[in-house]
C-alpha cells in the first residue's frame, strides 16, 4: 500500500476524491503536513442544491485544517469545483469533509465543540494552536444551526433575568423554559428591558410557540419588565420571583453598610456576614456577634432582611399574605430616621407595591430554583467566555452550557 492511499484511507475520502500528494514542511513551526486531494478527471458532483450529477465548470482551490498528523499540524487542499446545473445555474460544490465556508474539516470541528464542552474557549484555542477568534466562528455555526431546530410549541411558562456579559455594562438577558428540569435556556440575547421582551415573543412564535399559550412568567421587579410582559403576554400571571426579593433586600443591606461605613467603623468581615445565610466563617461569625450586640443601623438592615425568611417559610397563600403585612409593619416600626437607612426604606415600598406579584409564588406550579440557577449558569459562562467576551459570544456560551441543543455534539 502506498503513502498516499493511506492518507486517503485515513481520511476515510471516497471516489472520486484522493490524495494526489503529501508534504510535511519542516520549516513552520509547528510542522506542517499538507496533503493535496484531487478528484478524478471527468468526475461528476453533486449539485449542492438539488444532488444531480453536473459537469465541473472551474475549479478553486482551498484550504483546511484537519487533525494534527502525530505533532504536527495538518493541511488539506483541493481544488473545490463549481459545477453547472442546468436547473440551478453555476455553483460550488460541497466537499464531504468540510462544510461551506469553513477553513476546518468536519472533524477537526467536532474535536473543537467536544473541547469547548469542557474548557474555555482560549484553553482549547491554545490547545489547538488556532485563534481564540476562528474557534468561536465554529461555535457559533454550531449554535446557530441547532437552535434554528428549537421546539418551543410546549412552551407554557418563562422566566427570563439579565446579567452583565462584562462587569457594569453590555447586558444580556436571558429566557428559560421553567418547566424544563435541565437545559433550560431557550433564549439569550443582548440588551435589557422591554425590547428584549419583545425579541423574545418574535423568538417564541418563529420557533414553533404562540404567546397566548403562555400562562405564567417569572421575572424580577424591574418595571421596565414587567411593563413589557403586560403588554406582550397579557392573559400570562406574572410571579416575582422570591430570588429577586432576596437580591433587593441584598442591595439594601450592602447600601446601609457602605454609608454607615464611611462614618464609623464596622466589625472587621461586617460585608459578607450580613450577606451570607449559611456558611459564615469563623470572622464573620463574630462579626455577626459584634453587630447584634452594638448598636449599628447595618444591624437593622440585617435584622428585616432576616425577617423575610419568615415570610418566605409561609405554607399557604392566606399565611404569605398575612405574614407580608406584618414584616413591613414590623420593618417600618424597627427603621430610626436616620437617611442612611433610605435604601432599606425603599426596598420595603418596592415590595409593598409588588405584593399581589410576589405572593402569586404561592399560587405557581413553578419553583424558584431554575431563577436561582442562572446564576451559576451565568458565571460560568463567564469564565468560558473568558478572554474574548462580549454580549454575542457570552450568549453563545451560555446557550452551549444551558440550551436543550446538547445533540450537536454527536453530529457532523
Ligand atoms: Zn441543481
Amino acid at each position: 500500500m502506498e503513502e498516499r492511499e493511506i492518507f486517503s484511507l485515513g481520511l476515510g475520502l471516497r471516489a472520486p476524491w484522493e490524495v494526489v500528494s503529501q508534504h510535511l514542511d519542516a520549516e513552520k513551526k509547528p510542522h506542517e503536513l499538507h496533503l493535496g486531494l484531487a478528484a478524478d478527471r471527468g468526475a461528476q458532483f453533486p449539485c449542492p442544491t438539488c444532488g444531480k450529477a453536473c459537469h465541473a465548470h472551474d475549479f478553486k482551490e482551498l484550504r483546511w485544517r484537519h487533525l494534527n498528523f502525530f505533532q504536527h499540524h495538518c493541511l488539506l487542499t483541493a481544488k473545490v469545483p463549481r459545477i453547472r446545473c442546468p436547473e440551478h445555474g453555476v455553483k460550488r460544490i460541497v466537499v464531504p469533509w468540510a462544510r461551506q465556508g469553513s477553513h476546518f474539516t468536519l472533524l477537526f470541528e467536532q474535536v473543537v465543540m467536544s473541547l469547548v464542552r469542557e474548557m474555555p474557549v482560549a484553553a482549547a484555542a491554545r490547545l489547538v494552536e488556532e485563534r481564540d477568534t476562528r474557534l468561536w466562528r465554529i461555535i457559533q455555526h454550531y449554535v446557530g444551526k441547532a437552535l434554528a431546530s428549537l421546539d418551543l410549541s410546549e412552551l407554557v411558562a418563562f422566566g427570563f433575568d439579565e446579567t452583565a456579559a462584562k462587569r457594569g455594562h453590555k447586558y444580556v438577558t436571558v429566557f428559560v423554559d421553567m418547566q424544563r428540569r435541565t437545559q433550560p435556556v431557550v433564549f439569550a440575547t443582548p440588551g435589557k428591558g422591554k425590547q428584549t421582551v419583545k425579541d423574545f415573543k418574535a423568538w417564541l412564535e418563529a420557533h414553533g410557540g404562540q404567546a397566548e399559550n403562555v400562562m405564567e412568567v417569572v421575572c424580577d421587579m424591574s418595571p421596565a419588565f414587567l411593563a413589557a410582559v403586560g403588554e406582550e403576554f397579557e392573559q400570562a400571571h406574572v410571579t416575582v420571583d422570591w430570588f429577586h426579593v432576596v437580591q433587593l433586600f441584598n442591595t439594601a443591606v450592602d447600601t446601609v453598610r457602605k454609608l454607615e461605613y464611611q462614618q464609623i467603623t464596622l466589625p472587621k468581615a461586617t460585608r459578607w456576614a450580613v450577606l451570607k445565610s449559611t456558611g459564615l466563617t469563623a470572622k464573620q461569625q463574630q462579626a455577626l456577634q459584634e453587630l447584634k450586640e452594638g448598636d449599628f443601623l447595618t444591624t437593622i438592615a440585617w435584622r428585616i432582611k432576616e425577617k423575610l425568611r419568615w415570610v418566605r417559610q409561609a405554607h399557604t397563600l392566606r399565611a404569605a399574605r398575612w405574614r407580608m403585612t406584618h414584616f413591613l409593619h414590623h420593618a417600618r416600626a424597627m427603621l430610626t430616621t436616620a437617611p442612611a437607612l433610605d435604601a432599606i426604606r425603599k426596598a420595603l415600598n418596592t415590595l409593598q407595591a409588588h405584593i399581589p406579584l410576589i405572593l402569586q409564588r404561592w399560587a405557581s406550579t413553578y419553583s424558584n430554583a431554575r431563577m436561582e440557577g442562572l446564576n451559576s449558569l451565568f458565571q460560568a459562562a463567564r469564565a468560558r467566555a473568558r478572554g474574548y467576551r462580549n454580549t454575542q459570544t457570552f450568549s453563545t456560551m451560555i446557550y452551549l452550557i444551558a440550551a436543550p441543543i446538547q445533540f450537536i455534539f454527536n453530529s457532523t
